[in-house]
């Protein structure tokens, strides 16, 4: 069935992204670093993939989907009101994401409020975090469903279909849920594709809700706060991993026990290639291709880059061990603009083994010379803090290495960053389910547990673990001082302006000395107090908690002139708006056709305004 593009009806699903914190307005958290590396900030505005991919497939399904990331709309406007803005949704189902776990306090708050205003309306959690904490979500009151699973489109629609003919969902798979007579009932996870073909990550659809409503809920579907100066987007290869890396809660470890994923579901590669052009339709935005290619094998990696072969605009591809010349060489033939993105976590072979990554310095720097050579518009290096076998030397010692390698490239184009593993430790996670035997010992285990961490003053406090080799104070003090010698470093070598090293300089010293404030309010406080003495420093703390050990702004590939493609963004809508009648008229009898051809109408008409609004917006 196909939904008529720009019909006025109130949507039937609408999916709520909370911010980290609810409350964040109103707390003063030292978040310091742990947003760095990130295109969002502290209260993680950004919201899940899935929202998209969901609301794609329902809208293609016939239902009538809103997207509202309620963090941008607070980040935005310190009055806007949520409670006010909840009070007058009005749709079939809400749902809200608990994907990652550091949106434990915000999720959950904001479901609240929506029960309280619409104590009716049924209120659905999905993600990662849901899933594994699917029990206790369901005891708390503000919660009717939980989806599990790392595929829930169509179990959601199902749901869906339940809800709107008044069927009770004992068929839906993976849908965890109360009967009639109040028993928590689990309906088997069966559901899991073994491909991705059924679903689609297309930004269009963002395109066409926003028309919808004329253009006037468009911040609403906004990714993130700065999204429309930065419109990065990501294309999905696959759900799963092949990979054991230790404290993620992506790695196949993690994907058997929470989802009974035994291996990755892939996207076909002409199929992602072809979802590279759609993406490039409406944005001049770079196109984050999550996953490593060759984790389907070679031939999959092959056929990708010959379907995408001389797309125009800026990739940004990732790989998660060294790779050959050959291969850099074919990303290089098929791309203009690319920057490849490797994480070997830290200089030394034997912790990266221990995390989970048994590659070697040689291979490493292998793959980056290859990566140059074959012309990559970027390169950037991720290390973090908070490994096992890691010490607060080996830390510094990671800085020493970045050092040597600027030394030997000698090239700009290679960038290093230094971050912690913050907050969390992701549940499902060998070093969560396993810590004492990695090495780990948790300071948080249960849903709540890390929903009150995240009212904690400090990130220090925040971190739900420490090692047996570093304590969070360790942590805390080796990111700051390991951030400050790449910054220096990246300075010296001309990779960032001087007044950026300066700006960069002062953040740390500032975030050290809050943390140092912080921690002595927190002894001799009384909590009343605290919360007083806390407020007082806000400002200051609201000003340390971006781009602490490196400006954001240095992650970012530049745009070139109008970041959105306003004639891509009319082709489609009109195209949508005919194809939507052609549908109707094909399948209705005389009377809708005379009513349809008045929506085509309306529909071009609105498609102009549209671009006439955004064009103002921007
Ligand atoms: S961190 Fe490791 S396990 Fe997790 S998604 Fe990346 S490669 Fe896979």
């Amino acid at each position: 069935m196909v939904a008529m593009p720009f019909a006025k009806t109130q949507p039937d699903l609408v999916f709520l992204h909370a911010p980290s914190v609810y409350d964040f307005r109103q707390r003063a958290i030292l978040y310091g670093p742990i947003s760095d590396l990130v295109p969002s900030s502290p209260v993680f505005e950004m919201y899940p993939i899935g929202f998209t991919t969901m609301a794609e497939y329902l809208e293609r399904h016939g239902y009538r989907v809103r997207i509202v990331n309620l963090a941008v709309r607070m980040l935005e406007d310190p009055d806007f009101d949520v409670e006010r803005f909840l009070a007058r949704l009005d749709p079939l189902a809400f749902g809200i994401d608990l994907h990652w776990l550091p949106h434990a306090h915000g999720a959950l708050a904001v479901a609240e409020l929506v029960k309280r205003h619409h104590p009716h309306t049924p209120i659905i959690f999905g993600g990662f975090s849901a899933t594994y904490y699917q029990r206790e979500l369901i005891e708390y009151p503000q919660v009717d469903y939980v989806l599990r699973g790392d595929s829930v489109e169509e179990p959601l629609r199902q749901l869906l279909e339940c809800l709107r003919t008044g069927r009770l969902p004992a068929q839906v798979p993976n849908l965890t849920w109360r009967d009639p007579a109040g028993q928590v009932r689990e309906n088997p996870l069966i559901y899991c594709p073994a491909n991705l073909d059924h679903v689609m990550l297309d930004y269009r659809y963002v395109v066409r809700a926003a028309a919808r409503s004329l253009g006037r809920n468009l911040k609403d579907y906004k990714p993130l706060q700065r999204w429309f100066d930065y419109p990065i987007m990501a294309a999905l290869s696959c759900r799963g991993c092949t990979r054991h890396c230790l404290t993620c809660g992506g790695s196949a470890e993690a994907f058997r026990l929470l989802h009974g994923r035994e291996r990755p579901a892939y996207r076909d590669p002409e199929q992602l290639a072809g979802d590279l052009y759609r993406m490039a339709e409406v944005s001049k935005g770079p196109i984050f291709i999550l996953g490593d290619l060759r984790q389907a094998g070679d031939e999959y990696a092959e056929r990708f880059l010959e379907a995408a072969r001389g797309f125009p605009g800026p990739v940004i591809v990732e790989l998660f061990d060294a790779a050959s010349d050959g291969y850099l060489r074919r990303m290089g033939e098929t791309f203009s603009r690319w920057t490849l993105e490797i994480s070997p976590e830290t200089h030394d072979p034997a912790v990266r083994r221990a995390f989970g990554k048994p590659y070697d310095n040689e291979a490493l720097e292998r793959t980056l010379a290859a990566a140059l050579d074959a012309g990559c518009a970027r390169l950037d290096l991720f290390f973090m803090v908070g490994l096992p076998q890691q010490t607060v030397e080996s830390v510094l010692a990671t800085a020493d290495y970045c050092r040597r390698l600027m030394a030997r490239f000698d090239d700009k184009r290679l960038q290093p960053f230094i971050s912690p593993l913050a907050p969390f430790l992701d549940p499902g996670s060998r070093a969560f389910e396993n810590p004492q035997r990695y090495g780990y010992r948790l300071f948080c285990r249960t849903l709540e547990e890390h929903r009150r961490a995240l009212e904690a003053p400090s990130w220090k406090h925040i971190l739900n673990y420490e090692t047996a080799w570093m304590s969070r104070a360790d942590i805390v003090e080796s990111t700051y001082e390991a951030g400050l010698r790449l910054n220096r470093l990246k300075e010296e070598k001309g990779l960032i302006s001087a007044a950026v090293a300066q700006d960069v300089e002062e953040r740390i010293a500032q975030a050290r000395r809050l943390m140092a404030e912080i921690d002595r309010l927190m002894e001799k406080c009384t909590p009343q107090e605290l919360e007083r003495e806390l407020m007082r420093l806000k400002p200051e703390i609201d000003r340390a908690n971006t781009s602490t050990v490196c400006d954001k702004r240095e992650l970012e590939m530049p745009i070139e002139g109008p970041r959105l493609r306003i004639p891509g963004i009319i082709r489609f809508l009109v195209r949508e708006g005919w194809q939507a009648v052609k549908s109707k008229l094909q399948s209705s009898n005389p009377k809708a056709q005379a009513q349809n051809t008045h929506h085509a109408t309306r529909n071009t008409q609105h498609a102009s305004r549209i671009t006439h609004h955004e064009t103002d917006e921007l």
